[in-house]
């Protein structure tokens, strides 16, 4: 191994940051001293740097593996603009794109070979590696190797065999964002990990700010969510494509730049539309879960769950993908309990996995409704979000972290034990054929025609809740759903029935209390960067620059800097090349490439003001 300066003086040179984050360290030092790693660390934090860094300070070549081919483009893109020599082999490519990839990697111009993992059973790309000095594997996502995640994927399971071929062992380095105790065993077990060095950095993402929000109208809620961050990037999940398909028309209804990406469409169209987002052509991307592994885009503010996602590791995912440069971001989620009925529903009917056995089938199953449940109870829950999670991934719980939504909520146990008999006893009377949204109409006396069509007007819980508004209506029904009384079941269309413990209450032999909001909840401001007027105004103007040079130089914006760099370059002003290199993010290689027309463009302005 030679020495090609210290880690943190690449960490400087080429990505400059000036001190690495949790983890990121000890992972890169084991590496160089040629043992096998297992990082596990939360989307955001930084994985891709731990395999770079050795990457950049060994001899030979490394190789990583990575399942997303349409992303291996940008982040490949993203290293060679910050003069790192790196190229990716897939199908994507043209011959002579691939002659002139093999070339380089055999003259030594690229440091860095990007796959996909089903390129390894390629007998002519393992000859290809096995001529070539490889000293370094990462595998990215490496949860995907294991039946017991949610992403698995069977070529996964040839990296192996594909190792066992090559000349010398390379050193292993497998990163994922997954850390239950199975998937962790999977991974050291089917890579073949020689006793890995296991690193897990804390789940905490300090900068996230979570909420869940139930709205009566969801499609009205999103738009103003959306409208009052018309100035920011940002992302909408949906859980079907037929919503994301709706939800995007709506937004382009209602004069929002938005764009859509979900499995039904065309790889171009789906190349096309994931650019325009990363290129701020367009600032809101409505899309499936099939949208953002992997994807690099460091300026996105806010990320809206418009239906409830399966479980808190996709949750936790996709969520993360706001704010990875740093800045304050919110997570949103929008929750209605006819997403649990959904994705119940699909798990139901999920197709069978041919690899695993009957027995084993029947487990995953139970797993996937054990962590439906997490996730539920996590929309429903009244104390901390963030402490929800943190506990949920194992680290020490987290009882007032003052900046979720919960924390901003004031609370108060109440008793609702009248308001339950009301609840049950128009649920019992409605035969518990009916949905939240039927037996709370019901229950407020409303004019539905529905109501009148099926006689439930005649009723005697027809409008005893005439006073209650209808939010505080389903919250209650949700705190009973949450405390067992009542519970949510059926097929595709969710159906409320009482359970056991109901009887009681109507009883009048047990009191019900929940703890309930007791004003309206603090409205969550859109999460803002602390700049004055001035500095404000000079963001302005650097993004205007940027997106100059970016045109220019045809990459997304924020290769060449991301939000974070230009917000530091507004608090920062420097005024020569010294002091711009000071900012975050600024390396040498982008402090040569784009500092001159930085300068003049922060220091100009700033003389005539
Ligand atoms: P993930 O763990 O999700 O793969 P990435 O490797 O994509 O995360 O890193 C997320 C972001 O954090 C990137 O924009 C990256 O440049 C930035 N980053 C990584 N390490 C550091 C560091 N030591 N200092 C500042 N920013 C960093
Ligand atoms: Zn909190």
């Amino acid at each position: 191994m030679t020495d090609k300066g210290s880690k943190s003086e690449v960490l400087e040179k080429y990505f400059g940051y000036r001190a690495f984050r949790e983890g990121q360290e000890e992972i890169i030092e084991n590496i160089l001293h040629g043992i096998d790693v297992l990082g596990i660390m939360p989307t955001g934090a930084g994985k891709s740097l731990c395999y770079q860094i050795p990457a950049l300070m060994t001899e030979g070549v490394t190789l990583v593996i990575s399942p997303l081919i349409s992303l291996m483009k940008d982040q490949v893109n993203a290293l060679v603009q910050s003069g790192i020599g790196a190229v990716y082999i897939n199908s994507t490519i043209s011959h002579s794109e691939y002659v002139e990839a093999v070339r380089g990697l055999f003259s030594g111009k690229y440091k860095l070979l990007y796959t996909a993992p089903e390129r390894l059973s390629n007998a002519g790309f393992t000859d290809m590696c096995r001529s070539l000095n490889i000293t370094l594997i990462a595998v990215d996502e490496a949860h995907c190797v294991s039946q017991w995640g949610q992403d698995f994927r069977p070529s996964y399971m040839a990296i192996s065999e594909f190792i066992g071929k090559l000349d010398k062992r390379p050193v292993v380095a497998a990163f994922t964002a997954t850390a239950t105790e199975m998937v962790r065993e999977d991974i050291c077990r089917i890579l073949e990990l020689d006793h890995p060095f296991v690193l897990t950095t804390g789940y905490d993402r300090a900068n996230l700010r979570f909420s869940v929000i139930t709205a009566d109208n969801k499609k009205e809620k999103l738009v103003s969510l959306i409208k009052e961050r018309s100035a920011v990037s940002g992302i909408v999940y949906c859980a079907t494509r037929s919503n994301v398909e709706n939800i995007y028309d709506l937004l382009i209804n209602e004069g929002i730049s938005a764009t859509l990406y979900h499995a039904g469409l065309t790889d171009r169209e789906r190349l096309k539309n994931q650019e325009d987002f990363i290129d701020d052509k367009a600032i809101v991307m409505v899309a499936t879960n099939a949208f953002g592994m992997g994807i690099d885009k460091s300026n996105v503010s806010y990320i809206i769950h418009y239906n409830m996602p399966r479980d808190i590791e996709s949750y936790y995912q996709e969520a993360g993908r706001a704010g990875r440069d740093g800045e304050e971001a919110e997570c949103i989620l929008m929750y209605s309990p006819a997403d649990v009925e959904l994705h119940r529903f699909m798990i139901k009917n999920s197709e069978p996995n041919e690899m695993l056995s009957y027995t084993e089938q029947q487990k995953v199953r139970k797993h996937d409704y054990e962590r439906l449940k997490h996730m539920t109870r996590y929309c429903t829950s009244n104390d901390c979000l963030r402490g929800f999670i943190l506990e949920y991934f194992g680290e020490k719980p987290m009882s007032f972290c003052g900046k979720c939504s919960n924390c901003l909520t004031q609370y108060e146990i109440t008793d609702i034990t009248i308001e339950a008999q009301k609840i049950m006893s128009c649920i019992v009377r409605m035969k518990q054929r009916f949905g939240t949204s039927l037996v709370t109409d019901v229950l407020r006396g409303s004019n539905n025609r529905r109501i009148s069509e099926l006689g439930f007007n005649k009723l005697s819980t027809y409008g005893i809740m005439k006073d209650c508004s209808q939010s505080r209506v389903k919250q209650i029904i949700n705190a009973l759903v949450q405390k067992g009384y009542i519970e949510v079941s059926g097929g595709e269309y969710p159906v409320l029935k009482l359970t056991n413990r109901a009887a009681p209450v109507l009883r009048g032999e047990v009191k019900v209390t929940a703890k309930m909001q007791s004003n309206k909840p603090k409205k969550i401001a859109a999460a803002k960067t602390e700049l004055s007027d001035d500095e404000n105004e000079m963001l302005i103007r650097l993004k205007a620059l940027r997106k100059d040079l970016a045109v220019k130089e045809k990459v997304p914006a924020y290769i060449v800097f991301s939000d974070a760099a230009l917000a530091d370059m507004c608090r920062k002003k420097p005024k020569n090349m010294q002091e711009f290199s000071e900012v975050a993010g600024v390396g040498r290689i982008k402090l040569e490439r784009y500092g001159k027309d930085f300068l003049r463009e922060i220091n100009e302005k700033s003389l005539t003001h």
